[in-house]
């Protein structure tokens, strides 16, 4: 008899003890009785003995063998991630895994293909099997999954089978760690640059653990490094770990890593995989057989035996960010998980966050500069400003604008107006008393969808037909105030109704379908003018668009969100960086009211050293982030009085523990009510890292221990909310 711990998604932070007849191993799945539920756990620790009296100790139901066990180091980097956010080790461990691995349904794992170990005793294939053949060589060089052999040719299915059937090819479920440093095809396009070189060479020399900030303007040619030290790797028969912000990134990415290392296995990890799909990703990452994972934050916690670099791309999006839930941070997990495998991350970015930029400078990461454009010829566009107070405007669009874009349709070019908001106008108002469209359950305002003669809160997803008179006072005066895509989309319609107008935002693309066409017309040159949300700002890459308009963004400079401004500029310098990649100069035109801001001029200037060191100092003497470390406990409830009394105690609770850090006073969120629940907030701040972490330590166990029954508690450390 043997005593086993078990993580289970059980929201109390300790492991739970059960017994089995035989040897079972760390981070075997098993079932097990947990009061009347049937779980699925994983065996954190094997035990000897239990604190628990031998009547009160259950045996696991069942110990899973058709799954790989986790591995050791998985499974340190997950406890990590338990202490480091306060969150019960056994929700973190099992938030970690695909969805298949936390259900007690037996597995159906998709096989893959090898050839066999006696391949060599077997005569050649004559020379006019010619599929068989060329499933054979592909064999040779790694392991494939079914859909893969398939694409080699129509007959490949029916071929494999007989391969099979013939013992020269064997199918697997879990391979056996057999990573070999197979040939791959790497076409290396292009003679890096010697800023690209340099920067290649400087991540080559690192031994060990090492974390780079790789610093290049849009189009410097990051990902030209990225490949290059990916291909460093493969050689080394290491695998590669690559996150990415968006998920509708990915696709195209694996498209464009694929063709640059042929006969590398690739695969994805995101939330759009079918659950069956992820499991197969996930195990061909555990078993080695995939050399290079591509994600989104989820990835990070992908198992991965021979892991020899990680790159996170885009490092400064929020979006790596896990925003409910287990609040981490998938790049900060990833370089944790980087010195624990010794092994080197490079974080790339345009502009990065403030908080990397600062560890760059202060010598805790290694900074990797870009600064030029790497194709020669291509220019950066050139910025300017319209001031909208002294402007002609048409439903938010300036003469001005509307006359450049005019100028490009007449050139065949293409302009995007970028435009933070989906909708038709995030407002309707009552023009005769004054009513807006609140939604009835939040805090926030119902937005105008007018193509479907909705409003509609973004918030909550509660949705009500356009009413026809006001709710208010009855009268027919109700009207749409600012703009949304929507809108900007009718403008265009209406000045320019030849030109093709495509609207991209998330309204637009539900479908993975629907993004694609898209993306398939705006490249072969069959839209005019693009309307878009950020979804458009992000790492794509349009030749044809020397035009690119930002309608409407001051917000961002008087937001309550410290953060606000620096989002703001990363997300216009990574739309500006859109216009002009190809022989044609590219221009940005902004609208604003507040042409001077320091923002806009360092964004002309492409300017980010300048608008870094501005933001840093104004950081410093606020003491924000990054001179302190934060944490923020966030409650909702039903209930006001409760949701604030929750708060008031652990407040209380904090302060008598008198550590060395500020605890703020308690606050509404900026959404203060959303979905019928009140949310409240209370910061804690600390000079350092270890203090606040100490002084968690200690608070967590008071904060368990307050009643809470109806409320939503969470600790979001290093929040990037407010
Ligand atoms: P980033 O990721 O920094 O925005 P990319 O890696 O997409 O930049 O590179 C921008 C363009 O420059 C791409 O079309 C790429 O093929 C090209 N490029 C990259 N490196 C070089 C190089 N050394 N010489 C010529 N062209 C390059
Ligand atoms: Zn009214
Ligand atoms: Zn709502």
């Amino acid at each position: 008899m043997f005593v086993v711990r078990v993580a289970l998604d059980i929201p109390v932070p300790t492991l739970f003890d059960y017994t089995v007849e035989d040897a079972a191993q760390v981070g075997q799945r098993v079932i097990v009785l947990f009061g009347r539920r049937q779980l699925v756990g994983i065996i954190m620790e094997v035990a000897a003995t239990s604190a628990l009296s031998a009547d009160r100790i259950k045996p696991v139901v069942q110990v899973l063998h058709d799954s790989e066990p986790l591995s050791a180091n998985l499974l340190d980097l997950l406890r990590f991630c338990s202490n480091y956010y306060h969150s019960p080790v056994g929700q973190v461990v099992l938030l970690a895994l695909p969805a298949r691995l936390r259900s007690d349904k037996p597995l159906k794992s998709k096989p893959a293909y090898r050839l066999s170990d006696g391949i060599a005793d077997f005569e050649p294939l004559p020379v006019r099997q010619v599929v068989a053949r060329r499933i054979l060589d592909e064999l040779a060089v790694h392991p494939c999954t079914f859909e893969q052999i398939k694409a080699l040719s129509a007959t490949a299915g029916a071929q494999l089978k007989r391969l099979v059937a013939a013992g020269r090819v064997q199918s697997f479920i879990h391979a056996p760690a057999r990573i070999s440093a197979a040939p791959h095809t790497f076409s290396n396009a292009h003679q890096l640059t010697p800023e690209q070189e340099a920067a290649v060479d400087s991540v080559r020399s690192a031994a060990g653990y090492g974390c780079f900030l790789l610093h290049g303007i849009t189009g410097s040619g990051k990902t030209e490094v990225y490949v290059h030290l990916m291909d460093d790797a493969l050689r080394r028969a290491g695998q590669v770990l690559l996150l990415v912000p968006e998920i509708n990134l990915t696709p195209q990415l694996e498209n464009y890593f694929s063709r640059r290392f042929s006969g590398v296995v690739l695969v994805s990890l995101h939330s759009g995989l079918s659950e069956q799909e992820r499991l197969h990703n996930w195990q061909q990452a555990q078993s080695g057989a995939a050399q290079i994972v591509l994600g989104t934050r989820l990835a990070v916690f992908a198992e991965m035996p021979a892991l020899s670099l990680i790159i996170v791309d885009e490092e400064h999006d929020s979006s790596f960010k896990q925003q409910d839930g287990l609040r981490y941070s998938a790049r900060d997990v990833a370089i944790f998980r980087a010195r624990q495998c010794a092994v080197p991350i490079v974080l790339g970015s345009a502009t990065p966050s403030l908080e990397s930029y600062h560890n760059a400078q202060t010598g805790r990461y290694r900074m990797l500069r870009l600064t030029g454009r790497a194709q020669s010829g291509a220019r950066l566009p050139r910025v300017s400003y319209i001031n909208i107070n002294q402007s002609v405007m048409t439903d938010g669009i300036s003469e001005k604008l509307l006359r450049e874009v005019g100028v490009r349709i007449g050139r065949v070019e293409q302009s995007l107006l970028f435009i933070n908001r989906r909708g038709y106008a995030p407002v309707l108002m009552c023009t005769e008393c004054g009513w807006l469209s609140d939604c009835r359950h939040c805090a926030g305002k119902m937005v105008l969808h007018r193509n479907e003669n909705r409003l509609r809160c973004h918030h909550c997803g509660y949705q009500l037909r356009v009413p026809t008179a006001c709710p208010g006072c009855g009268k027919a005066g109700l009207h749409p105030v600012g703009s949304g895509t929507q809108r900007v989309e009718e403008v265009l319609n209406a000045r320019f109704p030849d030109a093709r107008v495509l609207r991209v935002d998330r309204d637009s693309t539900r479908s993975k379908r629907a993004w694609n066409m898209m993306r398939e017309q705006i490249h072969a040159n069959e839209v005019d003018v693009l309307v878009g949300t950020q979804m458009l700002a992000k790492g794509h890459d349009f030749p044809a668009l020397t035009l690119v308009g930002v309608l409407n963004c001051d917000s961002a400079l008087y937001s309550s969100d410290f953060r606000a401004a620096e989002k703001l500029f990363a997300q216009l310098m990574q739309v500006s960086g859109r216009a002009g990649r190809a022989d044609k100069p590219g221009d940005v035109v902004i609208q604003t009211a507040f042409p001077d801001h320091p923002l806009f001029r360092c964004l002309q200037n492409h300017d980010f050293e300048g608008w870094a060191a501005a933001l840093l100092v104004e950081r410093q003497m606020a003491g924000f982030p990054p001179f302190v470390f934060q944490a923020m406990l966030r409650v909702e409830g039903m209930n006001e009085p409760e949701v604030y009394e929750y708060l008031n105690l652990a407040r209380a609770s904090a302060i008598k523990l008198q550590h060395q850090v500020d605890i703020l006073g308690v606050v509404p969120a900026t959404l203060a009510r959303r979905a019928n629940h009140v949310r409240a907030q209370l910061l804690i701040q600390a000079d350092t890292r270890r203090a606040l972490q100490q002084f968690l330590r200690t608070w967590k166990p008071l904060l368990d221990a307050l009643p809470a029954r109806k409320l939503r508690c969470q600790l979001d450390i290093d929040p990037l909310e407010f």
